[in-house]
């Protein structure tokens, strides 16, 4: 045996352990107390708030090279990030689309980053514990045990995952080895007008461009109009090309409108269509007691999109793709190259979960979506989102009921677009003094809520995936809005609310 030598070109061993484990575990629970009062006291806080110059400065500094105590680094964090957030956690946040998030999750990120467990795959508990959470997400949505599925960052990529598989199995001939090159007629995937940007980035990025992706008019309920559907399949087969895959809405971004899945369902069998629904925002209405017959049907897809961090309120970020068949699935990703062989035994006997998507590394972010899940149970995920849907019923009551209010669209599930319409102005005017009260709402603190055009017109949109949102704040809500309208119709300047 050689000692090994002690010479003087061996460098000072160091790590990134703290020196003083005792300093450091109090420094952590003063972080761990700070961010639970900031969450308990969020509801006397403002929604959102404008950073002022000094904090942008403080964010603007070159690489560090030298080290700092942990304690400056996270006063810095406390006085510098924290007070600052987009504001989603707040129950007065409605914005776009996303979940509130939730205090076990963020415990579970914390606790994940310390186990530091690479998701890629392996035989070790948080790759089982991955694999239960797609199952439960099978289970929710009513999918078969022998259905495939993987955890992803979220919506998009859960969907571009779900575009792929479709692409490589309706081409017709194996396009993971021969590329698009070899096709001979243009691919053709379908979705109504409402369809989420995020399927034109896929189609783009797969190589089929934008044009490949076909937007159908939706009807009135902006729900894909089924006669022109069929109407645009039709016309594809007549010009040679190959329809491929329908791209249902469960829950579209601007109404939370459903299309009909079931009709889908029969239409693609029908035609021999691969058939995808973006579930981001409602496919996990099937948990609903009040509301699963919505989304009737779900369960005849071939792919599912699901968004954890939008109606579980896990935090940023999870998606899932879930896929009928797991062969096609595997078949579009895996590849087993010398360096990730299984073994009979040991840790890389597990399954390599890194076979069901494109990243090589997976963080685990299963576990946050399993702790909420074991501590609440899905019952109750499932009665908030009943929750949600009656809010924005009684926010569309509300508008009805006010004549200075204009609903825009049906109230589908939890989303509501109205604006405010005094009467007698323009067009132009009204997006102007909508946009006005938007503003103003947010840089009060009071309420973060967005807008969208439908149908050529602007309005106001306001997406209740918040398990914080009380009736009341909705009240407030629209007195609020009322308020603004005056002021900004009568051309004051911004008077916050005392
Ligand atoms: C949110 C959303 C997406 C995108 O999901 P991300 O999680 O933001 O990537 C896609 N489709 C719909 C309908 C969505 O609501």
């Amino acid at each position: 045996m050689h000692a090994f030598p002690h010479t003087d070109d061996v460098i000072a061993e160091h790590s990134l352990d703290p020196q003083d484990w005792g300093a450091f575990s109090a420094t952590a629970h003063g972080l761990v107390d700070d961010a639970v009062a900031s969450v308990r006291d969020v509801r006397h806080r403002a929604v959102w708030r404008e950073m002022p110059p000094e904090i942008r400065e403080r964010l603007s500094g070159p690489l560090p090279r030298h080290p700092q105590p942990l304690t400056e680094v996270a006063r810095t964090v406390s006085e510098v990030i924290m007070p600052y957030p987009m504001g989603n956690v707040h129950p007065r946040f409605w914005a776009w689309y996303m979940g509130a998030s939730n205090m076990t999750g963020a415990l579970a990120d914390f606790l994940a980053a310390v186990q530091g467990s690479n998701l890629g795959g392996g035989n070790h508990a948080a790759a089982l514990l991955d694999q239960q959470v797609v199952r439960w997400c099978k289970e929710m949505v009513g999918f078969p045990e022998t259905a495939s599925g993987t955890l992803v960052s979220g919506g998009s990529m859960a969907n571009l995952l779900a575009l792929t598989i479709a692409r490589n199995v309706m081409a017709g001939f194996d396009i993971r080895e021969h590329g698009l090159a070899a096709l001979t007629q243009t691919l053709c995937f379908y979705g109504s007008d409402q369809t989420h940007s995020c399927h034109r980035k896929a189609v783009e990025a797969l190589g089929l461009g934008n044009r490949s992706l076909r937007r159908v008019a939706s009807d009135e309920e902006y729900r894909i109009d089924l006669k022109a559907l069929r109407r645009a399949i039709a016309e594809d087969r007549t010009a040679d090309r190959r329809p491929a895959c329908i791209i249902a809405n469960a829950g579209s971004v601007n109404t939370g409108s459903i299309d009909d899945l079931d009709a889908l369902a029969d239409l693609a069998h029908e035609e021999g269509l691969w058939l995808h629904v973006d579930g981001c925002i409602g496919a996990l209405i099937a948990l609903a007691p009040s509301n699963k017959h919505l989304v009737h049907g779900l369960e005849r897809a071939d792919s599912i999109a699901l968004d954890p961090h939008k109606w579980l309120h896990a935090p940023f970020d999870v998606g899932c793709c879930l896929v009928r068949d797991a062969q096609a699935h595997r078949g579009a990703f895996a590849t087993t190259p010398e360096y990730l062989q299984s073994t009979p035994r040991g840790l890389a006997s597990g399954d390599w979960l890194h076979e069901f998507g494109l990243q090589t590394s997976r963080g685990f972010r299963a576990l946050k979506v399993w702790m909420a899940l074991k501590e609440h149970g899905a019952d109750r995920f499932g009665r908030l989102i009943d929750q949600n849907i009656s809010q924005a019923q009684y926010l569309g009551r509300l508008v009805v009921a006010d004549p200075r209010l204009a609903l825009m669209a049906p109230v589908a599930i939890n989303i509501v677009c109205f604006r405010f319409d005094p009467g007698g102005i323009d067009e132009a005017e009204l997006k102007a003094l909508n946009l006005e009260i938007m503003l103003r709402l947010q840089e009060d603190g009071s309420a973060v809520l967005s807008d969208t055009v439908l149908k050529g017109q602007h309005c106001l949109r306001v997406a209740i995936c918040n398990h914080r949102t009380l009736y009341e704040d909705l009240d407030f809500l629209v007195r609020e809005i009322l308020r603004l309208g005056d002021e900004v119709s009568r051309g004051e300047a911004s008077q916050p609310s005392s």
